[in-house]
């Protein structure tokens, strides 16, 4: 079966009585199509198409017809049905085609039925059959074109090996190198179905889609059932599955953690490589700008000022070349902090009145500040506009002693921005004062990285919103991470979207997370990632969604099952995507100690912000340590900068997982190295900072 055999001939027989009358409502043929071309290993030709209405003796005439025996190599290899297989009345393929088979073959029922079980229990109402006739295997495929492509997509890996076998080939040949050999040539592995299903099964039918193809096709998606609320989440078994099969009983669940134990580090680096390349957003400069990080190199495409401007009120003056201005001036002309269109010339021995910020008349090369001369005369002129009678300087005497230098008290052209400067370098966090640069150039528009979304849910039969105005009962605790993390996640600048509490129920767990995957780059889970039979994240993770566990264990304190994950999802415009789990312990110290190691990281590297994560800052400890031997530890703390400069560390105590009081009053978390013994009063200890510094003044 390589790329040199002789290509297998299909044969599509679409059963609708829609389509029958108006081929173009027909969309199952151009899918099917493309899986034979896309998924087929280049082995199929789709020699024959027909469109039949829902009548078994047309569905019946058509197969018998490409199934005749025909001379050698003419033959059909594989028919597949599409439509009638649901529970409507008019659904009756699987009656037409049965009495056909020569032979049965559950085992590709069974793995259509697997593959769509693996998404949705409503797989069950579709009722497919399949077996061989004469040389020729039929198969009957659900009628939504999404249904019918899962379908095929689940078998086609395995179906040439079956083709040959029934066209007559040597199976003793066929079977020579043992299943393992059967099993790489058709690019499947061990775990056959779920790898046939790998890296094709695509899954995401909406509810629109598979309606709105017409009547007909309305009771066939019925019958397929999938996507009802599985939106735009693609299909990917996990590759190798390690976390426990929930269904399971005890005696076969893990007693210790199969997921290897990395360093912080490590974990660190497989989240920065998983996290997907920031995107970029465009918007006009305002104010609300603040925070967002700029993805462009900002130049200045103007000076400021743009034209030479007073810095004080006083006079222009041509000072000349003695540099020495005391006297009597006559005062020639004014200029306003305004718009000018018509500033008059300045002579040596003339001064104009002017404020500041206004431009300075053309030939004045400095400004003598008002405190430094003396009104001598004035005249009464009429206001050009209001016609009223008002009194100007005339005469003004300078005082100034000494040389007056050219150039005093004028900002020139660009003195302050010069023209073409780079003003902000991409990567800039705009800050109040960078939008005041930015105003002040005239940039309109600029680009910046898009802010990632966030979702984030607390799991747990036992937590409890904490709005519930009611005692608790035994056993129950209220949700303390969710409101934590919200405002966690907003003081860094991000906006959160709260997908409230979820049941220790697979299902449950299953719909949210779907639902949290369609709607934000990043999901954020406390709870349910320790060893225990409700501990359902990494299972729903690796077996419900196809998601990839790049790790489930670090070796850090707290927060040791922390979890990280990558799940495929397509996009509403058919592009795929891969979104992040971070499922963080349900300990509220662990899981906020956790967000800020592993998730902030992500979140800034999704942002544009580099460095990413809190900031580190060595510090030295007020007092002894006491840390764990084997595990590294976060310590929660607070540094206080001493009346000598100093950054000290002190502890806030107790540093159990659970106890969330050890962090409020917290500004920083202390990386501890696993150590025998405590870790000294004076060492020195990288911190990283939650907080404002507290400091010994004041
Ligand atoms: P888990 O990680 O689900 O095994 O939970 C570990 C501990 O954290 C248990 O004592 C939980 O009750 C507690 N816990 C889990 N989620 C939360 C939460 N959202 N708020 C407060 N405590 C929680
Ligand atoms: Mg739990």
């Amino acid at each position: 079966m390589s790329s040199q055999s002789p290509a297998l001939r299909a044969a599509i027989l679409i059963v609708s009585t829609t389509a029958a009358k108006d081929p173009s409502t027909d969309a199952a043929e151009a899918t099917l199509r493309s899986v034979f071309e896309q998924d087929g290993g280049n082995q199929w030709t789709v020699a024959e198409t027909h469109i039949v209405s829902d009548h078994s003796a047309e569905i019946q005439r058509q197969i018998t017809t490409w199934t005749e025996p025909v001379e050698e190599g003419k033959h059909i290899n594989l028919v597949v049905t599409t439509g009638g297989t649901g529970f409507a009345i008019a659904d009756r393929t699987p009656e037409a085609v049965s009495p056909l088979l020569h032979k049965q073959a559950p085992g590709l029922v069974h793995g259509m039925l697997a593959a769509s079980l693996a998404i949705t229990p409503f797989a069950m109402m579709s009722r497919p059959v399949a077996g061989v006739r004469n040389k020729t295997i039929i198969i009957t495929l659900p009628g939504s074109p999404k249904g019918a492509k899962e379908n095929l997509q689940a078998v086609i890996k395995t179906l040439p090996h079956a083709c040959l076998q029934a066209a007559g080939a040597n199976s003793r040949a066929l079977h020579s190198g043992g299943v393992k050999k059967l099993e790489k040539e058709a690019g499947v592995g061990s775990q056959g179905l779920a790898q046939a299903q790998a890296h094709t099964h695509g899954h995401s039918h909406s509810h629109h889609h598979d309606h709105g193809h017409s009547g007909h096709r309305h009771t066939h998606s019925h019958g397929h059932g999938h996507g009802h609320n599985h939106g735009n989440l693609v299909r990917l078994s996990s590759e190798n599955p390690k976390s426990n099969d929930p269904s399971l009983g005890p005696s076969r669940r893990h007693r210790s953690s199969p997921y290897p134990m990395l360093s912080v580090d490590d974990a660190l680096s497989l989240i920065a490589k998983h996290t997907p390349s920031p995107t970029t957003t465009t918007a006009k400069v305002t104010p609300d700008l603040v925070g967002k990080v700029l993805a462009q190199d900002i130049y200045a495409s103007a000076p400021v000022p743009a034209f030479r401007a007073s810095i004080v009120d006083g006079y222009a003056v041509v000072v000349p070349s003695s540099g020495h201005l005391r006297g009597v001036y006559p005062v020639v002309s004014t200029s306003h902090a305004a718009p000018s269109s018509n500033l008059v010339p300045l002579k040596e021995g003339q001064i104009a009145r002017i404020t500041t910020g206004a431009p300075l008349p053309p030939g004045a090369n400095s400004v003598v500040m008002v405190e430094d001369t003396v009104l001598i005369s004035t005249t009464k002129t009429t206001h050009p506009t209001t016609g009223q009678e008002i009194e100007e300087e005339s005469s003004v005497e300078i005082l100034s002693d000494g040389i007056v230098k050219p150039g005093a008290n004028i900002r020139e052209i660009g003195s302050d921005i010069p023209l073409n400067t780079l003003l902000l370098p991409s990567k800039t966090r705009l800050s109040p004062a960078s939008i005041g640069l930015l105003s002040s150039i005239g940039t309109q528009s600029v680009k910046y990285y898009s802010p990632p979304t966030i979702s984030l849910l607390s799991t747990g039969d036992e937590i409890v919103d904490p709005s519930l105005p009611r005692e608790l009962s035994l056993g129950e605790v209220r949700d303390c991470n969710r409101p934590t993390l919200i405002s966690v996640i907003s003081q860094a600048g991000f906006t959160p979207l709260d997908l409230g509490i979820v049941s220790d129920k697979q299902s449950n767990l299953e719909t949210t997370l779907r639902q949290a995957l369609r709607s934000s780059d990043i999901v954020l889970t406390t709870g349910g990632v320790s060893m225990g039979e409700f501990d359902l994240l990494k299972p729903t993770i690796e077996r419900s969604l196809g998601g990839t566990i790049h790790f489930g264990r670090v070796n850090m304190k707290p927060g040791k099952p922390t979890t990280f994950a990558t799940v495929p999802v397509k996009n509403n415009d058919g592009t795929k995507s891969q979104k992040m789990i971070f499922s963080l312990p349900g300990n509220p110290a662990s899981a906020l100690v956790t967000f800020y190691v592993f998730v902030l990281p992500a979140l800034h590297q999704l942002a544009g912000i580099s460095p990413a994560g809190l900031p580190k800052v060595p510090v030295v400890l007020g007092h002894d340590f006491p840390v764990d031997k084997s595990r590294p530890e976060y310590h929660r703390a607070m540094v206080t900068v001493s009346k000598e400069g100093k950054l000290i560390a002190t502890s806030t105590g107790g540093q159990r997982s659970s106890k969330v009081g050890s962090l409020e009053g917290a500004n920083a978390l202390l990386t501890m190295p696993a150590h025998d013994g405590p870790i000294k009063k004076g060492e020195k200890i990288e911190a990283l900072m939650m907080g404002e510094l507290r400091s010994e003044l004041a």
